[in-house]
Parts: structure tokens; C-alpha cells; sequence
């Protein structure tokens, strides 16, 4: 810690204090007030000026006039030239600025508001993908490289069947428990199983699949007495046992693995495409052999009805989850 300096007014090193102090600045004819750290002799109470602490405190400055104005922050300038994988110079040029408008931008001068806008703009991939593709005649051929690298790996990361996976991922992300069957959430397992009942049958309403899913995983935790398949939980519903936020699971997957088709009778579900069964074990494939050879055929309202005979169904209340503890009481084996 620093507790000596020069001071001007006693002409010596002294001992000083520092104090966190509110102070208002006017910046751009805005005023911006913010915590700064000034410096004072113990001996005779003048404020002595340390550069390192001076620098700090405009960097504060500089910070909260951004943070009060909405103006981008060195920072974020730095996160777009990482995302896109480009160099502060070629940045500039693609944005049609002066060369070293960026190089300036990042060592603190604080941008205007279009700049600033602009450069915010360009968080989303697909604004500067098009203004990479208006201008990248004006990057050398290196560089265009490998931005557009950069834009395709992103592109994948942005698209709309990975961000649709993704909040269906973080939705039913949860630990394992006995309403999971102590399974973690496997998407692709789950698709595999959805995917394997609606080519079995060529499509499958809704609300025979929200049966023929519980019918899996509680057989399959039947069996092995430890586990479910999909890591899906199950609410006691009107018409039998549904997964968890079902009409957001099928929403998730529709246009990606399966297509959503009403009917007088109720929603369809039909493969959108052949997924492998690959990830699922033998014991697995099994347990989806007896559940499909069971209901093949059944209408949902005939499923329906026979689920309301399990004792998982009968003993639990409405709306509450299902535990797995009931699957021994499955009239399946
Ligand atoms: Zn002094």
C-alpha cells in the first residue's frame, strides 16, 4: 500500500491518506458523477496527484460516463474484435472509418454516438455478416479468412435450431431425482424414442406420445430399478401422465426433428426426418420394443384410458409430479 508521496506544498515526501470522494464531472456536455480516490498530505492537507491513482480515477470517469450514456465500452470494442476474429485496423476498414479510429477507441478515447451505436450494432452476427459481405473487398485476403471463419462457427451457434436445442437444454437441465427417474435430461435420447414411436406408427398425436414417453422411461426404471431413459418427469394430468412442459418440448422440436399437424382429433406429430437409434443401449431398445408392440394401433383416448388404471396414476393427486418409486406397480414388464 502507498502511504508516501511528494508534496508540492511542503516540498518533502510526505505521509498522505487517500479517500474514496463523489465528484461531478461534465464530459460532453453531460455530467457524470462518480467514485474517485483522492490523495491527501498528512501534514499539511493538500491534495498530492499520483499517477497511477490519477489514471485510475479518470478510467472511473471514463466508465461511468459510458455506463450513464449507453456508450460502448473498451471492453465490448475488444469482445467484438475476439467474436469476429479481426484486427482493429481491418475493423475500421470494413466499417468504412478511419484507419486508426478503433486503435484510439481502444486505448480510451471515448467514441461518439454513432460510432458507438454502430459498433453495438455489431453484436449480432447477422448485422456484421452483412456488412461483411457489402464490404470485404476492403480486407486483405488473410484477414477476410478469417472472419469468415469466424461468422460460420457463429452461424451455427446462432441458428435457430441451435438456440431452440439449447433452451430446451437449459430448461429441463436438472439433478437427478426420484421425478427423473435419476436420470439427467438426454435430448438425444429423448428424440431418438420420440422419433422411433411416430416411424413405428407413421405419426403419433400428442397426447399418445406424452403416454408412450412415460411408458418408456417408467418401464425401462421397471427393469433396471435405477433409471429412466429420456430424464423427462411426469405430472399427474387430466388425460394421464404428461411430461413436464410438454407443449413447449414438442414446440422446441418442431421444424428441427418433427412437424406439428392439427387435426379434428388433436395434434400430430410426424417425423421430420430417420434419426438413429445409436445412443440407445439394448436394454433400451427393449423396453421400446414391448411399449410399441403394447399400444400399437391404440387410439390416444385407449392409452388414455388404460394409463388411469396404473397405480402411479391412481395414487397420485392432479397436477402433482409422478415418482418414479410407482414404476414397480407398472402392469408392463
Ligand atoms: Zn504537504
Amino acid at each position: 500500500m502507498l502511504n508516501t508521496a511528494y508534496c508540492y506544498m511542503c516540498d518533502q515526501d510526505v505521509d498522505v491518506i487517500i479517500k474514496k470522494e463523489v465528484e461531478a464531472y461534465s464530459i460532453k456536455g453531460t455530467d457524470v458523477s462518480c467514485e474517485v480516490e483522492n490523495v491527501f498530505c498528512q501534514k499539511c492537507g493538500a491534495q498530492v496527484y499520483i499517477t497511477m491513482i490519477n489514471d485510475r480515477n479518470l478510467d472511473c470517469i471514463n466508465q461511468a460516463y459510458r455506463e450513464q450514456n449507453g456508450i460502448i465500452t473498451i471492453h465490448e470494442i475488444e469482445e467484438l474484435l475476439e467474436r469476429y476474429d479481426i484486427g482493429a485496423k481491418p475493423f475500421a476498414h470494413l466499417l468504412g472509418w478511419g484507419e486508426v479510429t478503433i486503435i484510439r477507441y481502444l486505448k480510451g478515447q471515448i467514441p461518439d454516438r454513432i460510432h458507438s451505436d454502430t459498433l453495438k450494432t455489431l453484436n449480432d452476427p447477422r448485422i456484421f455478416a452483412s456488412i461483411f459481405n457489402q464490404s470485404q473487398h476492403k480486407l486483405t485476403p488473410v484477414a477476410k479468412k478469417k472472419v469468415a471463419e469466424a461468422l460460420q462457427s457463429l452461424n451455427e451457434i446462432y441458428s435457430p435450431t441451435t438456440i431452440k436445442v439449447n433452451n430446451l437444454l437449459a430448461a429441463y437441465n436438472s439433478q437427478p431425482d426420484i421425478y427423473n427417474g435419476f436420470t439427467q435430461f438426454n435430448l438425444e435420447k429423448l428424440i431418438q424414442v420420440m422419433l422411433y414411436f411416430a416411424l413405428v406408427e407413421g405419426a403419433v398425436y400428442i397426447t399418445k406420445m406424452n403416454k408412450l414417453l412415460w411408458y418408456t422411461d417408467m418401464l425401462h426404471y421397471k427393469r433396471t430399478e435405477s433409471m429412466a431413459i429420456t430424464g423427462l418427469s411426469y405430472k399427474h394430468n387430466y388425460h394421464g401422465p404428461t411430461p413436464k412442459w410438454y407443449d413447449f418440448l414438442y414446440g422446441s422440436l418442431q421444424d428441427v426433428y418433427i412437424t406439428l399437424i392439427d387435426d379434428e382429433f388433436g395434434t400430430k406429430i410426424i417425423p421430420l426426418k430417420d434419426v438413429p437409434t445409436t445412443s440407445l443401449t439394448e436394454e433400451e431398445m427393449k423396453v421400446l420394443d414391448t411399449v410399441a408392440l403394447k399400444f400399437r394401433g391404440w387410439n390416444a383416448s385407449s392409452v388414455s384410458e388404460y394409463s388411469h388404471l396404473e397405480k402411479a396414476y391412481l395414487e397420485n393427486s392432479h397436477n402433482d409430479f409422478i415418482p418414479f418409486t410407482w414404476a414397480k406397480e407398472l402392469s408392463l414388464n
